[in-house]
């Protein structure tokens, strides 16, 4: 597996903050990128989107990663999940998903909101299209859930993580199991070709 991935049950980091990770640190400052600023959190547009709308919303607070939520941040992913709600309701005209990768690359808490579509240049790999359309996507809904109840956020193993990524694959919006990427890819054009008529 190619990807540059730390592991989720990390606790800590001293990564530097010119490693290649904390990208999203600096782009949080972009004013090219970033799209919506309060108190708690920034929202930037992806670098390199891999639909025709990706965001991700980020807390001020230093938190490294998904993995080191705790039970006081309840409110401050409620508040990055209202957030995300209002980006999505303001394109009507496109289904969404919003939530965290099992095993993120980027330093920095972030969550993914995405249009379905995954209609971009740069989704290229299987890794890319799996991390969407697998359990390795954590929707944002079932996190706060866990929090809420269990206090904690279940634990993806990193060998589970490799498997969602390895999974064959498949549309995520009909039965079909292309061979390649450069299949896939034609094929989900033409879901969005029947969403126009
Ligand atoms: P993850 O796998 O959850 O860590 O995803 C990291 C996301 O950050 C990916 O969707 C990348 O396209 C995006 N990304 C990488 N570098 C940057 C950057 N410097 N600024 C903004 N987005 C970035
Ligand atoms: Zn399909």
């Amino acid at each position: 597996m190619k990807r540059k991935a730390e592991s989720n049950t990390s606790k800590s980091t001293t990564l530097s903050k010119s490693h290649w990770s904390a990208g999203l640190l600096k782009s949080m400052e972009d004013p090219e990128l970033m799209v919506k600023e309060d108190d708690k959190i920034v929202v930037i547009k992806d670098k390199y989107p891999k639909a025709q709308f990706h965001y991700l919303v980020l807390p001020k607070e230093d938190i490294h990663s998904i993995w080191q939520v705790k039970k006081n941040h309840q409110d401050l992913l409620m508040h990055m999940h209202d957030i995300a709600r209002d980006l999505v309701e303001r394109q009507t005209d496109h289904e969404f998903i919003i939530g965290y990768h099992a095993m993120p690359s980027m330093q920095r808490l972030h969550l993914h909101v995405i249009s379905t579509d995954f209609n971009s240049p740069y989704l290229k790999t299987k890794y890319h299209w799996n991390s969407f359309t697998t359990p390795f996507f954590l929707h944002s809904s079932d996190v706060s859930c866990q929090l809420h109840e269990e206090g904690e956020i279940n634990k993806v193993s990193p060998e589970r993580c490799k498997d969602y990524l390895n999974t064959k694959l498949k549309c995520h919006k009909c039965t079909l199991q292309p061979k390649n990427m450069p299949d896939l890819k034609r094929h989900i054009l033409t879901h969005l070709d029947k969403q126009k008529q």
